[in-house]
């Protein structure tokens, strides 16, 4: 006997309450909230959608946790603190062993950050999730994508490439030499980078999370804040096996255009930089810096013997 919406609820996403924040969770028309006074709420919504966003058959306990770990992504780019989620599941059946594994990678992840799920809906169709994060930040500190200015250097959280690599070895299009494992964990299981958004948020001038490649990421923040940039490829960090993809053949879209990394892109100001760089050698995934701001408009990418890398893409695109 399948079960009923209402039985689902209960089973799989039932409240586990652990924030006094939470004045009522799941189970009425609308959870209540207590905001804590001086903080603006930080709301960020994300939809994953089946043969768009995930393949088919993915193992739902990644899913669960990765259709987190991306919204919790875009509350570190604004270095708020993660507080709530709402999630909203669209599903073909009622997959008991599908659920199970779906809502234990998500309340996993939760947990690591002491986030309470405090409600959502279910509907049958083609299988989509969206998540919607809270969280809390102090207007003043929070990284507006506006912020940067000429002189500025950027700087980027852990590696890039690896999960846009995952996908190509899943497509069957490139076999990562050092074997397909170690970056389908970053492709599936994204790390968002809390903790680190938070931190850099009191030296940041501007910040946005890499979700849709480097170029078109740090785009938005370079047309927001009416600037350019300059990035020294060659101090982009690589894992191994991007490294060698790019050697190979002599390619920089992995760790340009690239999608799903989830690393952070900030700026700071040059007098900040032992600061920062301080801050930065204090994270599990590193502090890279990788390029400077200026007044010339557009992005431009530069080896190491002063060529210009052409950019092919401007990053995922839904509509075009
Ligand atoms: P309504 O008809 O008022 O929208 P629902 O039957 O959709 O109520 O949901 C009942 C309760 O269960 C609500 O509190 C809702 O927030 C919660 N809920 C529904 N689906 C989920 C889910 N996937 N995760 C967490 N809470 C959920
Ligand atoms: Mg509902």
């Amino acid at each position: 006997m399948p079960l009923s919406e209402f039985e689902l609820i209960r089973k799989y996403f039932s409240p586990v309450a652990v924030r006094p924040d939470v004045l009522l969770g799941v189970g009425d028309d609308c959870a209540l909230l207590a905001t804590p006074a001086g903080q603006a709420l930080a709301v960020s919504i994300d939809t994953l959608v089946e043969g768009v966003h995930f393949l088919a058959g993915v193992d739902p306990e990644s899913l669960g946790h990765k259709a987190l770990a991306v919204s919790l992504s875009d509350l570190s780019a604004m270095g708020a603190q993660p507080a709530w989620a709402t999630l909203a599941l669209t599903l073909p059946d009622a997959d008991a062993p599908w659920l199970e594994a779906f809502s234990r990678g998500f309340a996993n992840l939760a947990s690591v950050h002491g986030l309470e799920l405090v409600g959502g809906d279910i509907t049958r169709g083609p299988r989509s999730v969206s998540v919607q994060a809270h969280g809390f930040v102090k207007p003043e500190r929070a990284m507006r994508r506006g912020g940067a200015s000429p002189g500025e250097l950027v700087y980027l959280t852990g590696s890039l490439g690896d999960a846009g690599l995952a996908l190509l070895g899943l497509q069957g299009r490139y076999l990562p030499p050092q074997g397909l494992s170690l970056v389908r964990q970053r492709l599936e299981r994204p790390w968002p980078r809390v903790a680190e958004g938070q931190a850099l948020c009191r030296l940041a001038t501007a910040a946005i999370d890499v979700s849709d490649g480097l170029a078109a990421d740090l785009g938005h923040v370079l047309r927001a804040s009416g600037v350019g940039a300059v990035i020294d490829v060659e101090d982009i960090p690589l894992s191994p096996s991007v490294s060698t993809h790019v050697a190979e053949t002599g390619d920089w879209s992995l760790p340009l255009s690239g999608g799903d990394d989830y690393e952070l892109c900030v700026t700071v100001p040059a007098e900040r930089q032992a600061e920062v760089e301080q801050l930065g050698s204090t994270f599990d995934c590193g502090l890279s810096r990788i390029g400077t701001i200026d007044s010339e408009s557009g992005l431009r990418c530069r080896m190491g013997d002063g060529r210009l890398v052409e950019l092919n893409s401007g990053g995922f695109e839904h509509f075009v």
